[in-house]
């Protein structure tokens, strides 16, 4: 019996890390400054641990950016343009993760990607021909030995080779198989160098082993560690998954030489099915994931006991958590403004640590005090509830997801009212926040300025970036969105039954940390939300300013969801609240709305089988319901964020929308070839400008860009816009890139007259 966490956050309760690392990257601090700030992070979730009475401490879990970026590193998979920039091993490793230029030298950084249904992103580590696998000195080791002096019982967690393996790319000739030995030999040697420290457990992740695996898959993961754990070791080896259950290989994983196993119960939706029907093997340690580790709420202990117990397994038992705890926040302590109520049920990282002692206790020793006052928390649990926003739900027909006409009548309608030029010219919302919006924000939110004074600046701006787009020949505008904060918070703040923390902040990738709201009560909408400023907008221009909504699915996505009700029921409430804002806009004169679901993909579940039964079948209703009500001729857009949807693309199209623009230029516009073979009706706008580069794309590159596109979609469908929101960029770069996209469309659309 026994205890432990899979790992722990490490951004810093304030944000330490964070600070940290900026400072280093502005050279305003050494490197020895910026170790000494991780290992006080280090030494205090050490800590942390050992007082909550767990009985193992997490090592390894740390990282200046990323795990899967340190076991690249420590495996010597670093691509030679890092390698031949001569910078030190941490100098080369921040090289990788966020690209490096000096007047001799320019290299992208590796490739970003969603770390499986999360919001925490990790660095896509690259095999090419040359890449010869060896281990290199790390600070994965001095973290273990650290550890150790401190500790009597550590378990040290690395990426396992499978997921490795699954999630790099490789560039040259050889594929995975090719660095299977290669891989093996490096673990063994890894393995060899744990087994001269006092490690009681190492463990080793392989979330990957939660997706849909083939055949193939299999005999790869199969063949990794039967050879693998041929090697003696002085500690014992767990292999650990995460974020839903292994159905594919549950059988293999027993026949195989692991001591212990872990599995996730809580997002795992057949891992308690599997081990009740292929059993457990005595001789091993289950590490049960049963504590929530990716939730904000309170753990319902009668209910977590009860799972415990239909478990067959007693003695080998480990209580862990469902994930690593990086992706919650640090302490509800910090929150003393929210409502004690509302504190009472939020359990964040360290109250997660108290909850696993106290499982223990009940669990193992049959202690029955905590268990009591945890069912009393919960007899009393009174999230706000509003009989309006019950009601409507209860009211809802099939008929209230349905826009009627149909889209190709309403397109003609909608041609007409408009009468745009061919390949319409928008932008996706924001334009740059400039360093004065986010003085007068602040000083507004200090207090320093008044209502009035604020909305007068806003005014201005709204009216400036108005007459801009004007001049630049934009057809369909937008009011730039400077009085937003955040596409979601911004809604949220509005909305009734959201929450807000000081310090809740949750690591999105290196650096960087987002704060999700959370959702506590039933939302519904307050008043009004965006009709005054986009009322305002229109009355400057005689051009349809379209009005700029987030999405149901976006605001839930990136929240913090209850859990006492569905998500479905959740997600449902806040697209009528959105409803709501549409069709007062509507009423208001406003012509096109476009509603953002820049987060649609993200909690797309992890196996394809789940797409629909778990997901989009309440998710695309959602986004349907917000708009099912406007009239025939009000045109509805809607944005994504990524390029990578071919695997959604009906998905998409289902939404109904009339117009979607996406990110685009990025990619090799394979997507076009996709939309064409699927006969993907709604109105696209491929973005033809990267905003997430700095540079300023020329006219002749976006005429390229546009032409590639009309080589596969007619003109009649397509519009021109940058791919996303321009709020991150500079100003002027801003202004000369959309210049040359109104060149190049012009251009197009000269030479499609000639024709
Ligand atoms: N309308 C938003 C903007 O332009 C969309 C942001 C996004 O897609 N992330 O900023
Ligand atoms: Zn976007």
């Amino acid at each position: 019996m026994a205890t432990t966490i899979i790992g722990f956050p490490r951004i810093g309760e304030n944000r330490e890390l964070k600070r940290a690392l900026e400072k280093y990257w502005k050279q305003e601090i050494n490197q020895a400054e910026l170790k000494q700030v991780a290992q006080e992070l280090k030494e205090k979730n050490w800590h942390k641990q050992a007082e909550a009475g767990l009985s193992y401490v997490a090592a390894g879990d740390f990282s200046f950016f990323d795990n899967l970026l340190d076991l690249a590193n420590l495996l010597n998979i670093v691509p030679k343009r890092y390698q031949k920039l001569g910078l030190d091993a941490l100098d080369t490793y921040f090289a990788q993760a966020r690209g490096y230029q000096s007047k001799q030298a320019s290299v992208k950084a590796l490739p970003l990607k969603k770390w499986f249904n999360t919001n925490y992103h990790y660095l896509v580590p690259e095999f090419d021909d040359q890449t010869i696998i060896k281990i290199q000195d790390s600070f994965f080791f001095e973290d273990v030995e650290q550890a150790l002096v401190q500790h009597n019982q550590v378990k040290a967690s690395l990426i396992g080779p499978f997921t490795l393996l699954k999630l790099a790319n490789f560039t040259g000739q050889k594929q995975a198989n090719d660095f299977v030995p290669a891989i093996i030999q490096a673990y063994q040697d890894i393995f060899k160098r744990l087994s001269q420290t006092k490690l009681a457990w190492l463990q080793i992740d392989e979330p990957a082993l939660v997706f849909d695996l083939t055949k193939e898959d299999r005999q790869l993961f199969n063949k990794l560690y039967q050879e693998l754990l041929s090697e003696k070791h002085s500690f014992k080896v767990n292999l650990q998954t995460y974020f839903g259950d292994v159905r594919d290989v549950y059988t293999d994983l027993l026949a195989l030489d692991f001591d212990g196993i872990g599995l996730d119960f809580v997002e795992g939706k057949e891992s308690l099915a599997l081990v009740q029907e292929h059993g457990f093997p005595a001789n091993k340690t289950l590490f049960a994931g049963v504590l929530n580790g990716k939730n904000i709420w309170r753990n319902h202990y009668s209910k977590t006991v009860s799972l415990l117990k239909e478990l067959p397994v007693r003695n080998n038992l480990v209580i862990s958590t469902s994930s690593s705890l990086l992706h919650v926040p640090y302490n509800v302590e910090n929150e003393s403004e929210l409502s004690e109520d509302i504190q009472g049920h939020l359990s964040f990282a360290y109250q997660k640590l108290t909850e696993l002692h106290d499982l223990e206790g009940i669990f193992f020793r049959g202690e029955t005090e905590a268990q009591f006052k945890n069912d009393q928390l919960f007899e009393n649990i009174k999230h706000p509830t509003n009989q309006n926003v019950t009601t409507r739900l209860q009211q809802l027909t099939e008929a209230d997801f349905i826009r009627q006409p149909e889209r190709a009548k309403r397109e003609v309608i909608q041609k007409k009212r408009f009468n745009l030029p061919e390949l319409p010219t928008t932008t996706i919302g924001s334009f740059p926040q400039t360093q004065d919006v986010r003085t007068n924000r602040s000083r507004f939110r200090k207090g320093e300025i008044s209502q009035a004074e604020y909305q007068t600046f806003i005014d201005e701006k709204i009216k400036r970036i108005i007459n801009w787009q004007e001049e630049a020949g934009f057809d369909v505008l937008v009011h730039g969105e400077y009085e937003r904060n955040d596409m979601v918070e911004y809604f949220g703040e509005n909305l009734d039954g959201f929450v807000f923390t000081k310090k809740a902040w949750v690591q999105s990738y290196g650096s960087r940390a987002v704060k999700p709201p959370i959702i506590w009560g039933d939302v519904s909408r307050k008043k009004a939300i965006t009709v005054a400023t986009s009322v305002y907008a229109q009355s400057l221009t005689n051009k349809p300013v379209k009005g700029m909504l987030t999405g149901p699915v976006t605001i839930f996505n990136w929240s913090f969801p209850r859990e006492d009700i569905s998500a479905k029921e959740s997600v449902t409430q806040i697209a009528l609240a959105i409803q709501d804002e549409v069709l007062d806009l509507e009423k208001n004169g406003i012509a096109i709305i476009q509603i953002d679901e820049a987060a649609l993909r993200e909690k797309l579940p992890l196996r394809k089988t789940d797409w629909y039964s778990q997901y989009l079948d309440w998710a695309i209703p959602a986004f349907k319901l917000v708009h099912s009500k406007v009239q025939e001729s009000t045109q509805i857009h809607t944005h994504m964020c990524y390029s990578e949807f071919n695997d959604i693309i009906q998905a998409i199209d289902a939404l109904d929308a009339d117009v979607i623009s996406f990110e685009a230029s990025r990619s090799d516009l394979s997507i076009i070839d996709e939309l064409k073979k699927h006969h993907f009706e709604t109105e696209v706008g491929p973005g033809v400008y990267d905003i997430h580069s700095p540079r300023i794309p020329s006219a002749e590159e976006i005429h390229g860009i546009i032409q590639n596109i009309l080589a596969k979609l007619p003109v009649a469908k397509v519009w021109i816009n940058p791919d996303c929101g321009l709020k991150t960029r500079a100003e002027a770069d801003v202004f000369t890139s959309l210049e040359n996209l109104i060149t190049a469309t012009r251009e197009t659309r000269a030479a499609l007259r000639k024709d």
